[in-house]
C-alpha cells in the first residue's frame, strides 16, 4: 500500500517513504481535525475544551487529547457532526448487545464512503486480480454498507463481484461457487468455514484466496480453510466507527498493515491509558484523521491488539498490526475467572471437522459448570452461528 498512501501523503513516486513522513503527515491531519472538530460540532467544542491544535507539535502529543468513549458516542450521535446533515449519505445505527442503552449511531458523507471505497480498491490489489470472481458475505444489500463499497471497490479493479449477502443457505452458495467459477471469497471467519466443510474439494473448485473479516480469525480456523481448498487465506481488521476498512494483510499474511494515512491507531493500556510500546497487547485506539462528517478523536474500540515487532518481509515502513479480538464478545466471567473465547477458538478449530461451538454456563448440583457443545454438522444444507452466542 506504500504507493498510495506516499499519493494521499502528497509524496510522489520518486520521494520514499519514511515513518517520519507518516508522522508529520499525521500530525498535520489531526490539526486540522481538532480545527474543524472544534469549529463545527457542539459536542467537540465542549469535549476538546483546552485543546489547542497549535500546541500539538509531533503525534505523541496526541496523548494530551481526552478519549472519546462509545458511551459519548450514545448521548451525543448528531451533537458530533462536523458537516451539514444534508451532506450525510449514510446513516449506520449499531444496537448495543445486552444493555437497554441507546444504540450508537455513526454518520457518513459521500467523501467519507470514498475513503473507504478507495482503501478497499487498493488493498484488495494484492488478494485478487482482473480474472477473479469474488463472492461476497457481507452485508451488501444497502448502498453504503461494507459489501457494496467492497464491491465498489473492487469494480474498479476490474474484478467480477457477487454481492450476496450474509449466508443462510449452504447449498445455494455450493451452487454458486460451482456456476459462476468463484474464485475468491470475503466473509465472516465461521461462515466461510462452513462453506469449505460443506462444499468440500471437488474437481471444479477454484477458490484461490479467502479474505476473512469481522471476527476473530483464528490460525486453526484459517489453516483448515485454506487446507480444504488449498487456498490463501488473508486477514482484516475494520469496524463500522472506522469506516469498515482498517488493516489489511500483505501477501507475506505476517501482520495487517493499517491505512496510516487516513487513521491513527494507538494500543493504549486499558487500566491507565498510557500508550504501550510494540509488542504488547491492548486497547486499540482510533484517530481519523480524513473523515469529514464524524470524525473520531482517540476513540476507544473495545477491540484488544498489539503491534508486531520488527519488519514484515514485504519490506515496508507500515506498522503491522496482530490478530485483534474483541473485549466484549471474546471474553466471559466465570467463577472469578476471565475465560478467552479466543483461545477456545484456537484449540477447537483445529479438530478436523467442527464447524461451530456453543458455550454455555449451566448448574449442576448447585455448581456452575462451564458446558461445551460442539458441532459437527452444518445441518440441512443451513448455516449455524452458535459461537459466542453466550448461554448464561
Ligand atoms: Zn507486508
Amino acid at each position: 500500500m506504500e504507493d498510495w498512501i506516499k499519493k494521499k501523503i502528497g509524496l510522489d513516486k520518486t520521494q520514499r517513504l519514511t515513518r517520519e513522513a507518516i508522522s508529520d503527515y499525521q500530525v498535520k491531519k489531526l490539526k486540522e481535525t481538532i480545527t474543524i472538530a472544534k469549529e463545527n460540532s457542539p459536542f467537540y467544542r465542549k469535549h476538546l475544551k483546552g485543546v489547542e491544535p497549535e500546541h500539538i507539535e509531533s503525534i505523541s502529543d496526541i496523548q494530551t487529547i481526552p478519549f472519546l468513549e462509545a458511551e459519548d458516542i450514545r448521548a451525543n450521535g448528531m451533537k458530533m457532526l462536523c458537516t451539514g446533515q444534508d451532506e450525510i449519505t449514510r446513516i449506520v445505527t449499531l444496537s448495543t448487545s445486552g444493555t437497554t442503552g441507546k444504540p450508537k449511531r455513526i454518520f457518513f458523507t459521500a467523501d467519507d464512503q470514498e475513503l473507504t471505497i478507495d482503501f478497499f480498491h487498493e488493498g484488495m490489489k494484492y488478494i485478487v486480480n482482473k480474472e477473479d470472481v469474488v463472492l461476497i458475505l457481507m452485508p451488501c444489500k444497502t448502498p453504503g454498507s461494507i459489501g457494496d463499497l467492497l464491491a465498489r471497490g473492487l469494480e474498479r479493479l476490474g474484478v467480477k463481484t457477487i454481492p450476496y449477502g450474509i449466508p443462510e443457505d449452504l447449498t445455494k452458495l455450493s451452487e454458486i461457487l460451482r456456476s459462476e467459477k468463484v474464485t475468491s471469497i470475503v466473509g465472516i471467519p465461521i461462515h466461510v468455514l462452513q462453506l469449505a466443510e460443506s462444499h468440500g474439494t471437488t474437481e471444479d473448485t477454484r477458490i484461490k484466496t479467502v479474505l476473512l473479516s469481522a471476527d476473530y480469525i483464528s490460525d486453526s480456523l484459517s489453516k483448515r480453510i485454506e487446507d480444504k481448498w488449498n487456498c490463501k487465506v488473508f486477514e482484516h481488521y475494520g469496524s463500522t466507527e472506522i469506516g469498515y476498512g482498517g488493516a489489511v494483510q500483505c501477501k507475506f499474511t505476517r501482520g495487517m498493515h493499517p491505512r496510516e494515512a487516513d487513521i491513527y491507531f494507538e494500543i493504549v493500556d486499558p487500566d491507565t491509558g498510557l500508550v504501550l510500546p510494540d509488542g504488547e497487547f491492548g486497547e486499540i485506539v482510533v484517530t481519523t484523521l480524513t473523515r469529514k462528517g464524524m470524525p473520531f478523536i482517540r476513540y476507544r474500540t473495545g477491540d484488544y491488539g498489539r503491534w508486531l515487532k520488527g519488519n514484515c518481509p514485504c519490506g515496508t515502513v507500515l506498522k503491522s498490526l496482530d490478530k485483534v479480538r474483541h473485549r466484549i464478545d471474546d471474553e466471559i466471567l466465570f467463577n472469578g475467572y476471565k475465560i478467552d473465547i479466543t483461545k477456545l477458538d484456537e484449540a477447537l478449530f483445529s479438530i478436523d471437522g467442527l464447524c461451530d461451538y456453543e458455550v454455555k454456563i449451566v448448574e449442576d448440583k448447585g455448581k456452575l459448570r462451564l458446558k461445551l457443545d460442539l458441532n459437527f454438522s452444518v445441518g440441512e444444507g443451513n448455516l449455524t452461528g452458535k459461537k459466542r452466542r453466550i448461554n448464561r
